[in-house]
C-alpha cells in the first residue's frame, strides 16, 4: 500500500524481523519516556547515555538525537543512522495509515458521503489543516457503558460517572448484531473502522471482547481499543491486543495519566509489546496537544496549572471528537448523527449533535437511521434560507472578496453573492434570481454549490 525507503513495520505490508522489531520498540519507548518526563528532557543533553540508562531504558540516544535535539545533531556530521531511519519510516507509515483510516471509511450512502465530506472540508477551515486533517472522521462510535470509571478532570467529551455497563445476554447479542447489520447495510463497509467507546472506557465492560468479536464478525474487523486503565488487568489487555491483532485491527491505545502510571507500565509490558500500542501522553508537563474541551473548559486554573497555558480562545480550542456519523448508546439504546467542532459555550464537548433517537429493535435502529441519512443532501437545497458558517468573516476587495478563518482564506469572485449569503435568509433560488443581472441562474447555483461542498455555508443544527 505504502512506498517507503526502508522496510514497513506495520503488519499489513511487511513482516518485520525480531531485531527490527526490537529495535524500533526501543526507540518508541525512549521517546515515549522523553515527551512525558520534564526532568529527563533536561538531563538528557548532558550526558545522553548515562541519563537513558538511569531511567532503565535500551535505545542508544546518540542515534536518535535528531528527534529529540534536532538543534544538537545539526553539528553533527555523521549520516542518519539506521534507527532513525526505521523509526522515521515507521513514523511516516503511521501517519500514512492515519490518513487511509480517514479515506478508507467511505459511506456507499451518497447523501451521507458528501455530507461527512462537507464536515471534513469545515474542520479544516475551523481549525486548520494540522488538526483537521488529523480527524479521521470514522463513520461510527459505540458506547457499551453507562458513564465511565476514570473521571479524568479534562474529560475532553464530559463522560459522566459509571452506571453499568451493557451485559452480553442473549437478547442484548441479537440486538447487537441485528444493529450492527443495519449499520452495515446502511452506511456501508467503511463502519469496521469504528470503535466501541466513546465517553466511555471500553475496559469498564467485562464482555467487551464479546461485543468486539461479534462486529468482527458482522462488519470484518476488530475494533481498535483506547483504555485509560492499562494496569487494570494487564493479562485481560494481552489477550485484548493480541485477539484484536489476529482479527485485522492493527493499533491500540492506553491514555497515560500519570508519570507514574507510564513508569508502572514500562515495568508490566515489555517495549516489543507495546510496538502497536500508542502511549497518549496527558500528564502536567507532557509534550502533547491538548483539547480545551469538556471537563477542562470547567476547571481553567487547574488547566493552567497542568499545562502551563491560560485556556486558549475560541479558536484554538480544538476538540477530541472524531467521528462524523453514527454514535450508537447501546445501554439507552439511543443513537445520535454527530460530527466535530472547535469546543466552545455552544458545544463544549467539540461536537454537534444533528438528530437523535431511540429505538426499540434492530428493525426501528434501522429505519430510523435510514431516515436520518436520507434527509442529508449531497446537493445544496433550493429551498432553504442559507448563510455563512457563523466562524467566516468576509474582507472585500477589488474585484471580489476573500472569506477568511483563522486558518485560511478562500478567495470568492462574485462579492454581491458574498454579501447576500454573510445577511443569510434567502433560498438558492432566491440568490439566483436576484444576481441574474451579473451572471446566470446557472452560474450563482453552480458557485453556491462550490461554496456548499466545501463546507462553508452553515450546516448548524
Ligand atoms: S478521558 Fe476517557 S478515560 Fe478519561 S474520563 Fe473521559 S472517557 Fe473516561
Amino acid at each position: 500500500m505504502l512506498a517507503l525507503e526502508f522496510p514497513a513495520v506495520l503488519p499489513y505490508d511487511s513482516s518485520p524481523s525480531e531485531d527490527v522489531v526490537r529495535e524500533l520498540a526501543h526507540a518508541k519507548r525512549f521517546l515515549e519516556y522523553w515527551s512525558a518526563d520534564p526532568k529527563f528532557r533536561q538531563a538528557l543533553p548532558q550526558d545522553p547515555e548515562g541519563v537513558t540508562a538511569a531511567a532503565g531504558l535500551q535505545a542508544n540516544p546518540i542515534e536518535l538525537r535528531p528527534l529529540w535535539d534536532p538543534q544538537g545533531a545539526l553539528d553533527d556530521p555523521r549520516p542518519d543512522s539506521l534507527i532513525l531511519q526505521r523509526y522515521r519510516s515507521f513514523m511516516r507509515e503511521k501517519l500514512a495509515y492515519r490518513d487511509f483510516l480517514r479515506s478508507s471509511a467511505q459511506s456507499s450512502h451518497a447523501g451521507f458521503r458528501a455530507w461527512r465530506q462537507r464536515q471534513m472540508n469545515r474542520c479544516i477551515g475551523e481549525m486548520g489543516a494540522a488538526k483537521g486533517s488529523s480527524l479521521v472522521h470514522a463513520l461510527m462510535a459505540v458506547e457499551l457503558c453507562k458513564g465511565c470509571s476514570v473521571g479524568c478532570w479534562f474529560c475532553g467529551i464530559s463522560a459522566l460517572k459509571l452506571d453499568g455497563a451493557w451485559p452480553y445476554t442473549e437478547t442484548n447479542q441479537q440486538l447487537w448484531r441485528g444493529v450492527l447489520e443495519a449499520a452495515r447495510d446502511l452506511l456501508g463497509a467503511g463502519c469496521r473502522r469504528g470503535f466501541c467507546y466513546w465517553a466511555t472506557d471500553p475496559l469498564d465492560n467485562p464482555d467487551y471482547e464479546k461485543f468486539c468479536t461479534d462486529f468482527a464478525d458482522q462488519l470484518g474487523r476488530f475494533p481498535q481499543t483506547t483504555t485509560a486503565q492499562p494496569m487494570r488487568d494487564p493479562q485481560r489487555f494481552r489477550e485484548l491486543h493480541q485477539l484484536a491483532r489476529r482479527r485485522g485491527n492493527e493499533i491500540d491505545r492506553f491514555s497515560i495519566l500519570s508519570l507514574g502510571m507510564l513508569k508502572k507500565v514500562f515495568a508490566e509490558y515489555s517495549a516489543e509489546e507495546l510496538l502497536f500500542v500508542e502511549l497518549v501522553m496527558q500528564m502536567e508537563g507532557a509534550y502533547a496537544s491538548k483539547a480545551f474541551a469538556g471537563k477542562a473548559r470547567n476547571q481553567p486554573a487547574r488547566w493552567k496549572k497542568a499545562f502551563g497555558e491560560d485556556a486558549p480562545p475560541d479558536y484554538m480550542t480544538s476538540t477530541i471528537a472524531c467521528v462524523s456519523g453514527l454514535l450508537l448508546r447501546m445501554p439507552e439504546q439511543s443513537f445520535e448523527l454527530i460530527t466535530p467542532t472547535q469546543a466552545d459555550d455552544r458545544y463544549p464537548n467539540g461536537y454537534r449533535i444533528l438528530a437523535r433517537h431511540s429505538f426499540d429493535d434492530a428493525e426501528e435502529f434501522r429505519t430510523k437511521l435510514k431516515s436520518v441519512l436520507d434527509g442529508l443532501s449531497a446537493r445544496l437545497p433550493l429551498d432553504q434560507p442559507l448563510r455563512l458558517r457563523r466562524d467566516l468573516r468576509t474582507t472585500w476587495k477589488e474585484g471580489g472578496a476573500e472569506l477568511v478563518t483563522h486558518h485560511l482564506k478562500i478567495d470568492v469572485q462574485d462579492a454581491t453573492l458574498l454579501r447576500a449569503l454573510a445577511e443569510g435568509g434567502r433560498t438558492a433560488t432566491a440568490l439566483a434570481l436576484e444576481c441574474e443581472g451579473q451572471r446566470s441562474l446557472e452560474q450563482t447555483l453552480l458557485e453556491l454549490n462550490r461554496l456548499f461542498s466545501m463546507g462553508l455555508l452553515d450546516e448548524e443544527p
